[in-house]
């Protein structure tokens, strides 16, 4: 066991209006007791049109579920439309801001070098990044995996002191395991969190290397949280489809070893 508290993040992606919103923080928040709160930081990540409702429920209720944004730009403010920058997101009390996450690699030409931009950002504004970092299938058959995480964390946290490395968390979540229902063996899981540890040890130093949460994401669910989390190294999940229910994602919160 070690002293970094579990992180426990709701990717909602391209999911609900700001009324689900509210209606989901809410289900969640009742399925959930304050002793929870104590063992995990629960964090729930809507997209953008929702973070002010969420906040104002959040605010209101004075509920412990602490917010996440999908992605944010590198610069304040400017000529970019269509984009929202950190301090946008830090003004609507979002603590969290996942960043290179393989949908936007994928989909929307992210780059290691863009992560690296929007990850100084995020931390400039005071939020955490949650950097997402993984392998695809074909990376994995051919013993590519951890060349690739490898080089994924070296290109997200270049020039960057070992102060701000140490204010990130990494998210290991295996490509082919992203909402395929197909997950990581704890086992490979494991190793890869170990690994990323390994690297952070070389890219920054030990303290930072130990203090540093390394979530695993792709197809968790309540039933398989449990012996993802025994594994040493992995401190928290990144859930994507399951987080969308209140029911599932409250049963992931309070796994118990
Ligand atoms: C994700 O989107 O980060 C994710 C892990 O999705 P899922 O849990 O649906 O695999």
């Amino acid at each position: 066991m070690t002293d970094r508290r579990d992180l426990i993040v709701g990717n909602w992606k391209m999911n609900a209006t700001h009324l689900d919103a509210i209606q989901m923080i809410q289900k969640l928040h009742y399925r959930l007791e304050l002793d929870d709160y104590d063992r995990v930081d629960v964090v729930v990540a809507p997209p953008f049109t929702a973070l002010r409702s969420a906040q104002t429920v959040i605010e209101a209720d004075r509920m412990l579920i602490q917010l996440g944004a999908q992605n944010a730009h590198w610069e304040e403010n400017g000529a970019f439309t269509g984009e929202v920058s950190a301090p946008m997101l830090e003004r609507l009390a979002v603590s969290y801001v996942i960043l290179g996450h393989s949908e936007r690699r994928q989909y929307f030409g992210e780059t290691d070098e863009l992560v690296n931009k929007r990850t100084r950002a995020v931390l400039g504004a005071g939020m955490t990044p949650i950097v997402c970092v993984g392998e695809t299938l074909s990376q994995r058959e051919d013993g590519e995996a951890q060349s690739v995480v490898g080089s994924q964390l070296r290109g997200a946290f270049a020039r960057l002191g070992p102060d701000l490395v140490g204010a990130c968390s990494i998210a290991y979540e295996p490509v082919w395991a992203i909402g395929t229902g197909r997950t990581a063996s704890p086992e490979d899981a494991g190793d890869m969190a170990a690994f990323i540890r390994e690297t952070l040890i070389e890219i920054a130093n030990s303290d930072t290397a130990e203090q540093v949460r390394v979530l695993y994401g792709g197809s968790v669910n309540a039933g398989n949280v449990k012996d993802l989390m025994a594994k040493r190294h992995v401190d928290g999940a990144l859930v994507g489809g399951a987080s969308l229910d209140p029911d599932k994602f409250a049963a992931i919160v309070r796994y118990r070893l």
